[in-house]
């Protein structure tokens, strides 16, 4: 007796050994100083007194064994329960959004241009915030606070190539129509978008609360009315660096989502050219020229729901991704819309991109019923103040976001665990704290 817990003690304390330090190695690897301290520190916290237990006299070893079966077994349970907890579902958006109103439309508004002039009239309301912001440096601005000259040269040239693709997102459709079943048509593109380095392809049904009702930036003419008549919509996602996304709101950041656009407008546009080669109409939506609320359309393709932060978040790369869409007609089988409650609930207690947000822009509270449906409301006119002065698209939020680590076999169990019960979703929470820290 006294030997098998001496042999189950040393065994426990090995594994446990074991996979703390394979937990530091890979925090190592991903470049994660803290996350690998913590977990070495933890092999030897953990699993050393269990390893010396099995060296001490029989009894103290069968005590250790106890102690380490008891705190086992409260993990379990801390795991395990509660089994369910009420989470409301995001619902539908009701009322469409006037481009012109969204930050980015306003924030290209030139003063003494004739859409300046247009815009306040319209919204006097907006005028003095907007000039708040318009008085700081600007994005990928020489004198804005994390200036650096290499990478927003390479944001710039990133940004000048998705302007290029521009005039390709529309364009003729083939006169001859190609006919196929709407699951072969779904496979197809779904297998090109992958192909082409998409991370996550879904189809929605187009709702008019999915398209803006007026041109507020891109191409066309701004203010003009918005008459997209596509049924179909096919969303995707591109995954952004995750070691770009740590450097979190310094430089590089930026070039990386610009970088990004690029890529998702590049499938984009060749899908929306295959397509109408196919003799089906299609558009692209690209960074700065978008016709549909890209994070809407993707939420009712199955790609996520939308988090805290205001963002898509992803099964599988958290908020960690940038969008693109091709609305169409050719025939599509259309995903069940994005409903995974356990992100919803985990947004709920986890808080972490409200804490770390510097100017406060993300809300602590509850989600609120709004036209766009049920979800958490950014101040996105602040957010949108600091990036204008720090020159970067800042991401902190994405950053923090637990579900941004890299889509690794250890994060994905973890991402996995979560979505077992709202007990597990509170204890990776708290791990998640202890490894990386509250505020990292
Ligand atoms: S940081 Fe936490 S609260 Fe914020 S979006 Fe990510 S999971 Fe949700
Ligand atoms: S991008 Fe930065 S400023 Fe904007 S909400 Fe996220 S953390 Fe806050």
């Amino acid at each position: 007796m006294t030997h098998v817990a001496a042999t189950l003690s040393a065994s426990l304390g090995l594994l446990l050994m074991a996979l703390l330090a394979s937990i530091g190695a890979v925090s190592v690897y991903e470049g994660e100083r803290r996350a690998a301290r913590v977990s070495f520190l933890a092999a030897v916290l953990v699993a050393g007194p269990l390893l010396g237990a099995a060296l001490l006299p029989g009894p103290f070893a069968f005590f250790a064994l106890s102690i380490g079966a008891l705190i086992a077994i409260g993990v379990v349970s801390r795991c395990v329960f509660p089994l369910r907890r009420a989470v409301e579902p995001g619902g539908r958006a009701s009322r469409r959004v006037d481009e012109r109103d969204i930050m980015f439309a306003r924030g290209r508004l030139r003063p003494g241009s004739p859409e300046f002039d247009a815009y306040y009239r319209m919204r006097p309301e907006n005028l003095a915030n907007d000039n708040r912001t318009r008085a700081l440096p600007g994005l990928l601005s020489a004198g804005a606070e994390k200036a650096e000259p290499l990478s927003f040269a390479a944001a710039d040239a990133c940004f000048s190539v998705t302007e290029a693709l521009r005039c390709r997102v529309d364009g003729e459709v083939e006169p001859v129509r190609q006919e196929r079943s709407p699951r072969e048509w779904t496979d197809a593109l779904t297998g090109l978008a992958l192909g082409w380095g998409a991370k996550a392809v879904g189809v929605a049904e187009l709702e008019p609360a999915h398209v803006y009702t007026h041109i507020g930036r891109g191409a066309g003419t701004w203010g003009s009315e918005i008459r997209l008549a596509h049924r179909w919509a096919i969303a995707f996602t591109v995954e952004m660096d995750h070691r770009a996304v740590a450097q979190a709101p310094e430089a590089p950041v930026v070039a990386e989502s610009a970088r990004q656009y690029v890529e998702s407008a590049k499938i984009a546009v060749q899908l929306a050219s295959v397509i109408r080669d196919q003799g089906w109409p299609a558009r692209a939506h690209t960074d700065g020229n978008y016709r549909v609320i890209a994070p809407l359309v993707a939420r009712a393709a199955g790609l996520g729901e939308i988090g805290r932060m205001g963002l898509l978040m992803t099964p599988r790369l958290g908020p960690r991704v940038r969008i693109g869409v091709v609305t169409t007609d050719i025939p599509l089988v259309p995903a069940a819309p994005g409903d995974d409650l356990s992100v919803l609930d985990f947004c709920t207690v986890c808080r972490k991109c409200a804490v770390n947000c510097p100017v406060g822009a993300i809300p602590h509270g509850d989600r609120i019923e709004m036209e766009q449906g049920r979800r958490w409301v950014i101040d996105d006119d602040t957010c949108y103040r600091y990036w204008n002065a720090i020159g970067t698209d800042c991401a902190t939020c994405m950053k923090v976001c637990p579900y941004s680590h890299p889509d690794t076999l250890m994060h994905t169990l973890v991402r996995k665990a979560t979505r077992l019960s709202p007990g597990t979703r509170s204890l990776m929470l708290w791990m998640d704290d202890l490894v990386y820290g509250r505020r990292p």
